[in-house]
């Protein structure tokens, strides 16, 4: 009988595990509770389940929960994660304090298959998607997880080619019976699958962004492949749908590059583009990859970027470059992975 992890599933699911003639929803409620809350791996452990349940979950199923094989600690205080899971996918999670806002980045696949030619986990392959016991196992395994206030989908991969996991690990942050992290503070960002993205924004309440990199198709496909089969303007269009409803954020996330996407017509554009739609602008810094000639804009032409969205009405910030130092910033993650040979590692597919 194959053990199935206990960590990514429902209160449902794992009641349906536990022989429901025998137990309640509370009973798998309480297990739940262990799993999520206190983080407990030793099923030895869960409190509110009677031995005897407590031996015959023993027998179809584990916690699932596993620790990072690396930690890299940052000179700004982040903190890089490596994970493998049992078939041998290796991923990255970023651990980003900042104040009372602890935020943790987590990926969603081993690898991605959009192939950004800036960012190195495109560079690195696709070896696979990641379960929501993979996503949710990035939060709560962590050393500091019971101070995580933020989750971010941002790390490797491509959230919206895998839709069903994450909206599963989404579930299961925000729900009472599972971490209750704020459904405010939970963000899934794309560079824009539109199908996947309309049943986002059409189902659930999480926050949303799209990594643009320029307001221009011709321009914007040298940086994201996935902009000839799904229009970044289309993407746009169902956020201004969406906006303002439930409080969710919409954000255009801009990685701003000296003398490539910063002049005063991608302003202009951005403007037009964002412009009394509810929708957010976030400029990051640009982070080369080794080989890789383009720079980050300066601060201060980031800045007046943001000074002009401002004054025409737009949201808008500056996002300060984290764990640039260790490889954990935006683009670099999955820099170095190729090297480790893990003789369980998944084939690329
Ligand atoms: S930027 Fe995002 S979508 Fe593009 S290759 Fe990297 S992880 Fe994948």
């Amino acid at each position: 009988m194959s053990i199935e992890s206990l960590c990514g599933l429902t209160p449902d699911e794992i009641l349906a595990l536990i022989a429901p003639e025998e137990a309640t929803m509370r009973h798998a409620v309480s297990v739940a509770n262990s799993i999520y809350k206190k983080r407990l791996a030793s099923l030895r452990e869960f409190p509110g389940i009677p031995k005897s349940l407590r031996e015959r979950l023993g027998t179809v199923a584990g916690s699932g929960l596993f620790p990072p094989i690396r930690t890299v600690l940052s000179d700004d205080g982040s903190v890089k994660f490596l994970f493998r899971n049992e078939p041998g996918q290796l991923y990255e999670t970023v651990f980003i304090p900042e104040g009372k806002r602890q935020t943790v980045c987590i990926s969603t696949q081993s690898g991605c298959r959009m192939g950004c030619p800036f960012c190195a986990t495109g560079k690195y392959g696709f070896f696979g998607n990641l379960t929501a016991r993979d996503m949710i196992n990035q939060v709560i395994s962590l050393p500091m997880a019971g101070q995580i206030t933020h989750v971010v989908f941002m790390g490797m991969g491509e959230p919206m080619d895998n839709l069903g996991n994450v909206l599963k690990a989404c579930r299961i942050l925000t729900a009472e019976w599972g971490l209750t992290i704020a459904v405010k503070n939970v963000t899934v960002s794309t560079v824009g699958v539109e199908a996947s993205a309309r049943e986002f924004l059409e189902t659930s309440p999480y926050n949303f962004s799209l990594s643009l990199f320029s307001p221009f198709p011709e321009e914007r496909i040298r940086f994201v492949a996935a902009e000839r089969k799904n229009p970044a303007h289309r993407i746009i269009d169902l956020m201004k749908q969406h906006s303002g409803e439930r409080k969710r954020r919409m954000t255009i996330a801009y990685v701003m590059v000296k003398g490539i996407n910063d002049s005063d017509r991608h302003l202009e554009a951005l403007k037009h583009l964002a412009g009394n739609s509810g929708i957010r602008v976030n400029l990051l810094p640009y982070h080369p990859l080794p080989g890789d000639l383009n720079e980050s804009s300066p601060p201060d032409l980031m800045q007046h970027f943001k000074h002009n969205l401002m004054i025409s009405g737009i949201s808008a910030s500056v996002r300060r470059s984290r764990g640039a130092d260790i490889s954990a910033a935006c683009g670099l993650l999955a820099s170095g992975l190729a090297e480790i040979s893990t003789p369980g590692q998944a084939k690329q597919v």
